[in-house]
């Protein structure tokens, strides 16, 4: 693979880029620290703090205790909120070290049905099986391998919040849109998984207090049949949810073509239907999916909290 590949694959990529080859990853690991300080995340990190905001707001007091236990803070609202959106990036930031990469999403096809979900998460190396595991831990009180409670903690904080991008819970033979070029780029984001991973949260609002707080106001306004909709469910119905929001509002919306199931290892390997495809995003469309990525957020928010409430 041409060096110039991986390291855009890289770039647009993150989560995916530990299939990589060892060698190729050191080189453009290398070039990555000297050229892009700041690397994206999915959902980015405000994303996750908000999702975490989110939770912190809705924790039973047992819960409250036990997290400010496990996260070694005061037992207040505010230090525990606090620490949780902290605890919300570590998997991503430590993804490359720990070879969790395949743990953050779930490559459900264009073709799959929701049966189809275990299929697609072969020894539990997708972002539902772990979402499972951790919740278990964490409800066991106990460390288990490698994952003290922390880690478990860290982890499912990140990974509720990752199943709520739609993107992270689909493939078209592109790596959940990050084969997909924006042309011209939209703010910061260069690939369709980028503008779903950040970019129309900046848009929405660029500080996770700020909108965590308006989630909170806009979850208080619902009536109660739809606020128990955003909390109900279990993993696989939020995986379902995702992967139906994506096909709906990025693959239909966008027209991008409908490839046969494949799993490429990266970009380079992708389609070129997928790799010369240039996704039309404008202001319009940012605007019409803004309500899609809020209702995300919040449900990623509250339903963490459930998990953490019958958890912990
Ligand atoms: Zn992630």
């Amino acid at each position: 693979m041409h060096f110039t590949q991986v390291f855009v694959t890289f770039l647009r990529y993150p989560e995916r880029a530990i299939r990589l080859r060892m060698r190729s990853l050191a080189a453009l690991l290398l070039t990555c620290c000297l050229l892009w300080p700041s690397p994206a995340y999915s959902w980015w990190e405000n994303g996750h703090r908000t999702v975490a905001r989110v939770a912190a707001a809705n924790l039973t007091p047992a819960a409250r205790v036990r997290l400010a236990r496990i996260l070694s803070v005061p037992d207040s609202p505010a230090a525990i909120a606090d620490a949780l959106a902290v605890a919300s990036t570590w998997a991503d930031e430590t993804k490359n070290e720990t070879h969790t990469g395949e743990w953050h999403y779930i490559d459900l096809t264009l073709q799959d049905s929701k049966s189809d979900i275990s299929k697609r998460c072969e020894e539990n190396n997708c972002v539902s099986a772990r979402i499972r595991l951790f919740a278990a831990q964490l409800s066991g009180h106990k460390t288990e391998g490698r994952w003290s409670e922390l880690d478990a903690l860290r982890f499912l904080v990140h990974f509720v919040g990752d199943v709520h991008q739609p993107l992270h819970a689909i493939s078209d033979a592109d790596l959940g849109g990050n084969c997909e070029r924006l042309d011209p780029p939209s703010g910061n984001a260069k690939s369709l998984h980028a503008l779903w991973d950040g970019q129309i949260i900046e848009a929405m609002d660029a500080n996770d207090h700020d909108l965590a707080e308006s989630l909170g106001k806009y979850y208080s306004a619902l009536d109660e049949a739809r606020q128990k909709e955003f909390s109900s469910g279990e993993v696989d119905d939020w995986v379902w949810e995702s992967h139906k929001l994506a096909q709906e509002n990025i693959y239909g919306k966008l027209h991008i073509p409908v490839e046969p199931v494949l799993f490429p290892k990266n970009c380079g390997e992708a389609p070129p239907e997928i790799t010369n495809f240039h996704a039309a995003v404008d202001t319009l469309y940012i605007d019409t999916m803004k309500p899609v990525v809020r209702d995300q957020l919040l449900k990623a928010g509250l339903r963490l909290a459930r998990i953490l409430n019958e958890s912990l």
